[in-house]
């Protein structure tokens, strides 16, 4: 650095001028006083040790100072339910639920005879309410939760009848075999990857069978020399059959035939439906357990249980998602294609005027998160040079797209209406 008039170690800036910063104030807001001023105090000595420059303090505070937890995100992936930016996002009146939650509640309590009531007892309505089929429900942390109660429940130190067709992989590395041997319960594995008969079922089936589990393969498709048996087929065996769907639409959507419904699967004949809350239902993350009552009950008491309850702010969104309007998931999934195209012919207006040049392109959406393998939804993009790509995803806020053959992707299909102009403002603002 040679030799300066003002040796930069001595221009340290004050404690007090980087404590009014807007940034550092807004840390100290939500980290502490005592934290943020360490982190000042550790950045002062770095000037005086000549390690960055006076310049460079306030940055080096700011990335000092912990991550805030998980930051929103704006998803023009393309993809509905995507599994790193945490699935299904929470309807307005989901997030107003949980913020009400968030203080105390009644969770446990009846305000009309101050007793302790049922925990959760109006999300347990509601689910029961939205699918009349099932005689009895419960909820519990996620999907694999809902699973390995059910083994532990019903099928610990016995058997589970499965296809070897429907030994799936979740994602991360997860396996459904792996995660269902971990209760104590033994896989009884029938039929083939691609085959599997009621004779298969039936043979295996005995005195020490538990449950027949029915996998729906959430995330791939099999084609060809295939056959697999159904819910009703199964049902007839003369033990429970437990349905993992996998997904969470609780009734029928045209727009995925595929795809097993709550509703359906327990008229089929299913004794007990296993589902995610925040796949297809476009709910909070949560495990959805519907059917026989006396199955129903027998989870609800096993110990197990309590390690895998839901808090007050899963039970307080899953009743909001139940009971009220459109999700944003289900209007992604059902989003009209025109109004995406015009969505994206304005943005592209946008940017033009203020001399940045996209074009507007069509694109394919697909559901995701372990849905619907295979459907394509018709959608459109903004396509931008690529280059685009890493400054949005590191954004205010970060806008997630897809590179395709050179161009990035910028599909609205999940990106809400009222979000266009912030889209348009963050790539404004990474162009200059
Ligand atoms: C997603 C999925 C699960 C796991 O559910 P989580 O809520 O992620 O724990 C289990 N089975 C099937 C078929 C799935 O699609």
């Amino acid at each position: 650095m040679g030799e300066a008039a003002v040796d930069p170690r001595r221009r340290v800036p004050r404690t007090d001028v980087l404590l009014a910063d807007p940034a550092v104030a807004a840390a100290v807001a939500t980290l502490g006083r005592a934290r943020v001023k360490a982190a000042v105090a550790r950045a002062q000595q770095r000037v005086r040790h000549g390690e960055i420059t006076p310049d460079e303090v306030r940055d080096a505070v700011l990335s000092d100072l912990p991550a805030p937890g998980p930051r929103a995100v704006l998803n023009a992936t393309g993809v509905v339910l995507h599994t790193n930016l945490g699935r299904a996002p929470l309807s307005p009146a989901a997030v107003d639920a949980l913020v009400a939650a968030a203080g105390c509640t009644d969770v446990e309590l009846d305000l009309g005879t101050g007793r302790r009531a049922r925990r959760g007892r109006d999300t347990l309505a509601a689910l029961a309410a939205a699918v009349p089929d099932a005689a009895a429900v419960h909820v519990v942390n996620n999907g694999a939760a809902a699973l390995v109660l059910a083994a532990t429940a019903l099928a610990a130190g016995r058997e589970i009848v499965v296809s070897r067709g429907e030994l799936v992989e979740i994602g991360d590395g997860f396996r459904l075999p792996d995660l269902l041997a971990s209760t104590g319960a033994r896989l009884r594995e029938v039929g083939t990857t691609n085959r599997t008969t009621r004779d298969d079922y039936a043979r295996a089936v005995g005195p020490d069978t538990g449950f027949v589990l029915k996998v729906h393969p959430s995330n791939f498709v099999v084609t060809g020399f295939t056959s697999a048996v159904g819910v009703g087929d199964l049902a007839t065996l003369g033990v429970p059959v437990v349905a993992d769907i996998g997904s969470g639409l609780l009734t029928a959507d045209p727009l995925l035939p595929a795809e097993p419904d709550a509703a359906g699967t327990l008229r089929a004949g299913a004794h007990l439906v296993t589902a995610s809350g925040d796949k297809l239902l476009g709910g909070p993350q949560a495990g959805l357990l519907l059917g026989d009552a006396d199955l129903v009950d027998r989870l609800r008491r096993h110990p197990l249980a309590r390690a895998l309850r839901v808090d007050k702010l899963t039970l307080a969104a899953l009743a909001a998602t139940l009971h009220g309007p459109t999700t944003p998931t289900r209007a992604a999934l059902h989003a009209d294609p025109a109004v995406l195209r015009d969505r994206c012919e304005r943005l592209r207006d946008a940017l033009g005027a203020e001399g940045h040049k996209a074009e507007v392109v069509p694109s394919v959406a697909v559901v995701g998160g372990g849905g619907a393998p295979g459907v394509e939804l018709d959608s459109w993009a903004l396509s931008l040079p690529e280059r685009y790509a890493v400054a949005l995803r590191q954004g205010d806020p970060p806008v997630l797209g897809r590179v395709v053959r050179g161009r990035l992707l910028l599909d609205l299909r999940c990106v809400p209406a009222d979000a266009d102009d912030t889209v348009r403002d963050v790539v404004l603002r990474v162009a200059d």
